[in-house]
């Protein structure tokens, strides 16, 4: 078996590996499909978590088949098709613990069903499943940005989750949303996920635009664009003051972007307008909510994934997931099946 592993600065390494023996209490999941994520990127370029110089597992966008069930283990049988939610799992599968998803078996430790281990419905395959970790983040960005039919939306930055946030705002029934970002690659993404416009904000005047696409709106002597929420999934350090700069009254912001340094924040400009700023981190509820939409939205998801690996390739995927013109990097963790 193998675990790809940060050994330090960027130096990620797929090392031969030996999974565990299971407990009473956990699952073995065969894994089937693993996203890439923004954060695993992150995480290289610091040395891993949570103190760099530590050997820290990574993979935490896993789906795949159970392989053992330990026999206190409630509600879960061999051959099961399931998502790992490993915000569930004590291990932190993926994020510091000893578990890491890009593996071909994954040990569950304490599994639970409806809580670390999710059941896939039929006719999803296992990448669209493995699409449930970074769409569950988009999702409770969403559901933090307290949104209604009708409401105009901004999207700040199209990586995987920016666009899931268009894909659950526009499968809410909200269609004015913009969406931006630098890379035209992902501003198509964005149209063809059902955005009414997506810009380069670099290239344009964005209060501008967004004063033509959502409207103005008076408030307190001064003139605010008509956007309902603006969401913060690309972590640029002038947003905040750019969203500040032109919100209508009672307007909300939320943060999703792990913004490195602190940014500017002009409260004083912000009193006029009362608007709410908030943030959102990871899916505390989300993920059932995810799985339930995915036989509705699956060509959609399927869509979002622009890459397609093996386990034996995943630090070529790696690379590939760096550059802007990719979208969702799915490496196949299951070499042997067809
Ligand atoms: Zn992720």
């Amino acid at each position: 078996m193998r675990l790809l592993k940060i050994h330090g600065v960027g130096d990620a390494r797929l090392d031969a590996y030996e999974r565990p023996a299971a407990g009473p209490t956990d699952v073995v999941v065969k894994m089937k499909a693993c996203g890439i994520c923004g954060s695993d990127l992150s995480y290289i370029k610091i040395g891993g978590i949570p103190t760099p110089g530590t050997v820290t597992a990574l993979g935490h966008e896993g789906a795949g088949e159970v392989l053992e069930v330990g026999a206190e283990v409630e509600g879960i049988s061999v051959g099961d098709p399931v998502v790992v939610n490993p915000m569930m799992t004590p291990g932190n599968i993926g994020s510091g613990g000893p578990e890491g998803a890009f593996t071909e078996e994954l040990l569950v430790r304490e599994a639970r069903l409806g809580a670390s281990i999710l059941p896939i419905p039929a006719g999803i395959s296992y990448e669209i499943a493995a699409m449930c970790e970074p769409l569950a983040v988009a999702m409770h960005g969403v559901n933090r940005a307290e949104v209604n039919p009708g409401d105009k939306v901004v999207v700040f930055g199209c990586g995987p989750i920016g666009l899931g946030m268009v894909l659950w705002l526009v499968d809410r029934g909200i269609t004015n949303v913009v969406a931006l970002d630098l890379t035209p690659e992902r501003r198509e993404r964005a149209l063809a996920l059902g955005a009414q416009a997506a810009l380069d904000p670099t290239k344009v005047d964005l209060r501008a635009e967004l004063a033509r696409l959502h409207g103005e709106v008076p408030s307190y002597g001064r003139v605010g664009v008509g956007t309902d929420a603006f969401i913060d999934a690309a972590g640029a350090p002038n947003i905040l003051s750019d969203v500040v700069a032109m919100a209508k009254f009672h307007s909300r912001m939320v943060i999703t972007a792990a913004h490195m340094k602190p940014i500017e924040f002009p409260a004083g400009r912000m009193l006029t307008s009362e608007m709410t700023i908030t943030t959102a981190m990871g899916y505390p509820t989300e993920m059932p909510d995810v799985i339930a939409a995915m036989p509705r939205l699956k060509d959609k998801i399927a869509g979002m994934i622009s890459h397609r690996l093996s386990l034996s390739d995943v630090i070529e995927g790696l690379k590939i997931a760096a550059t802007p013109e990719s979208c969702k990097v799915m490496i196949n963790c299951d070499e042997g099946a067809a």
